[in-house]
């Protein structure tokens, strides 16, 4: 496919508010490009490739203005001249190239093209990337030099999730979106929706069987859903294996003879940071090739006591790594095992995978590895227990899991079940919102030039951000400022086209930040777009305030939709005593629709 063919499928979407309509022509993209399928969701999102080995070009504003004026033969000062006014290099290039007459280069010409701009390094690259830009440039010309700079500058904000990108691939093989879960398990496995959309393109849906775990590339995380009380674990999943909820960081450790990579839960490499759990993993872990799960926590060495979250997150350092290890050395608590010798393991049960985990971990004294311990239960009141003690050990509380459940890479649903502090009255546990909008605030804030934060949640069917709540208290003075510092640098004209609102702040941001927030209620709200529904009031958080920053989640990582709903479900259960669960079913009795829905 030419590339100006997608230039022209971008325009489109960007001009479109309907997913639907978005998806559709997605859709149609894949389908007249088959052979461009693997690269395509990386260029929709503006990458070079998956999110955790997509290379950065090098280039900053001022190189790419140098390459765009040599393509466009007009001084450098005039392009910084047509920047002041238009505020956007994109269309700057669109309107200094004009639309080649020639043929334009493909899309596959451009990705290498940008590809070989990245891996250009050493004594003089920076002249050369410049060069070959210029070259690249100069085959394009009006919407396609737009897109194309754009790209370059890492800011084709199209607002195409992988949400999107999914539901479009399951249009193409299916013609609906029943392919959705079967295409969405592969990508959990592999992280890559280039790989997905190449394999589904060229084989079909039976061709996505054969995507599995490999060593050195990331697996996505599974992820734990909130039920209030330990009874309400037990009346929904029945029988659990439960552990301890450590705070920490979660790693996965991945190893291949002697080779090991460790990713975070956004699927960053760091490796380099944790010395120590690399050698163990080398020592301890008794298998020629692994993928674990697991969360690093720090503690005391004199005491053994862990430490909160803050100081082991201080362990993420590229530098002086020696230094801390000594003041802060790390356990990593396993507490799952996707790959075993060749053997992809994530449809096997949690039981069957705790089972191998024991039996390939090593123990030692003091070692750096160590297996969660766990125990297995039907009884609400053991669970109640077990959670209580966890809790006084310092620890954040206990994960309840489904002992036949599979490994759900990338989806939160009842197969892990997080049950912090005590879930008696109040309101659970906190929200990770998104930040979407802000107003400038009056009276003394006035003054701060920021007052309450709208912020939303992921809808994740959808792949939109809805709203919940406006926040406008938690933080101190100077994090106020500091946090208005931030979302100013992506300040948006106008609503973002992934943001569902009624509410209208003084400036929108684009979804980029999450918060964590506490409330003290959720009610039904005609002014918020979570959960609302066929002319039915939406779901807000009452009483909220900000209780941490967390820049270690993306947008598509904040507190979704469902649990917004599943939690306003739980709290008016309590309330009036109505106890069952939805899909509750009279007839049969039973109270397990988690189960039966699997
Ligand atoms: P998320 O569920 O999005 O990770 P979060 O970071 O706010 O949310 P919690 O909601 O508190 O974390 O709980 C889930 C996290 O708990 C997991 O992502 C994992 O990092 C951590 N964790 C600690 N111990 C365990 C365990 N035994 N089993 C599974 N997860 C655990």
């Amino acid at each position: 496919m030419e590339f100006a063919a997608l230039a022209a499928a971008f325009r489109e979407i960007e001009a479109q508010s309907s997913r639907i309509r978005v998806t559709t022509r997605l859709a149609e993209l894949f389908r007249s490009a088959p052979g461009d399928a693997g690269i395509l969701p990386y260029l929709l999102q503006g990458q070079l490739g998956p999110p955790y080995a997509a290379p950065d070009l090098g280039l900053d504003e001022q190189r790419i203005a140098l390459a765009l004026a040599t393509a466009a033969r007009v001084p450098i000062a005039e392009i910084e001249r047509l920047y002041d006014q238009q505020g956007d290099l994109g269309l700057v290039a669109e309107s200094l190239l004009a639309p080649s007459s020639g043929p334009g280069p493909t899309v596959r010409e451009v990705y290498d093209r940008l590809r070989l701009i990245a891996a250009t390094v050493g004594i003089g690259s920076a002249v050369e990337k410049v060069r070959l830009l210029r070259d690249l440039l100069g085959r394009t010309g009006g919407d396609t030099a737009r897109y194309l700079i754009r790209i370059v500058e890492g800011r084709l904000r199209l607002g195409v999730g992988d949400a999107t990108v999914l539901d479009a691939l399951s249009i193409v093989s299916a013609g609906n979106l029943s392919a959705r879960p079967r295409i969405a398990r592969a990508y959990g496995l592999c992280a890559d929706l280039g790989v997905v959309a190449d394999r589904l393109l060229s084989g079909g849906l039976s061709a996505l069987d054969e995507i599995h775990p490999t060593p050195g590339r990331p697996v996505l995380p599974a992820l734990a859903g909130r039920l209030p009380s330990a009874s309400e674990v037990i009346r929904r999943l029945g029988p659990v294996i439960a552990e301890p909820k450590y705070d920490g960081l979660r790693l996965q450790a991945h190893k291949d003879g002697d080779r090991v990579w460790l990713f975070t839960r956004r699927l960053e490499e760091v490796t380099g940071a944790f010395p120590e759990i690399v050698g163990a993993v080398r020592g301890q872990v008794a298998a020629h090739q692994a993928i674990l799960d697991g969360e690093a926590v720090g503690y005391e060495p004199r005491t053994g006591a862990f430490l909160p979250f803050q100081q082991t997150a201080r362990r993420r350092r590229k530098y002086r790594i020696a230094e801390l290890e000594a003041s802060f050395p790390l356990r990593y608590y396993l507490f799952d095992l996707l790959l075993l010798d060749g053997q992809d393991l994530t449809s096997a049960p949690q039981r069957q995978r705790s089972g191998l985990l024991d039996s390939i971990v090593r123990s030692e004294p003091s070692a750096a590895i160590d297996v969660a311990p766990r125990v297995e239960t039907d009884n609400p009141r053991e669970l109640e227990v077990f959670v209580a003690e966890m809790l006084r050990r310092g620890l954040e509380g206990a994960v309840a899991k489904r002992p036949d459940a599979p490994y759900e890479a990338g989806t939160r649903g009842l197969h892990w079940v997080k049950l912090k502090r005590e879930h008696g009255e109040s309101l659970l546990d906190t929200f990770d919102l998104v930040v979407l909008g802000y107003d400038r605030g009056r009276g003394r804030r006035a003054r701060l030039g920021i007052g309450s934060l709208l912020c939303g949640v992921y809808d994740p069917e959808r792949d939109r951000f809805r709203t919940v709540s406006r926040v406008g208290s938690g933080l101190t003075d100077d994090e106020w400022l500091r946090l208005r510092e931030m979302l100013d640098a992506s300040a948006t004209p106008a609503r973002p086209s992934p943001v569902d609102s009624l509410v209208e702040p003084d400036v929108w941001v684009e979804p980029r930040y999450v918060l964590e927030v506490v409330a003290g209620e959720i009610i039904r709200s005609p002014r918020h777009t979570c959960g609302m529904e066929n002319g039915q009031p939406g779901y807000a958080l009452r009483f909220p305030r900000v209780s941490g920053f967390r820049f270690d989640r993306r947008p598509v990582d904040a507190t979704t939709q469902a649990e917004v709903v599943e939690l306003y479900r739980l709290q008016r259960a309590r309330s009036t005593g109505d106890i069952f669960p939805t899909g509750y079913d009279a007839a049969t009795g039973s109270t397990r629709p988690d189960r039966a829905e699997r």
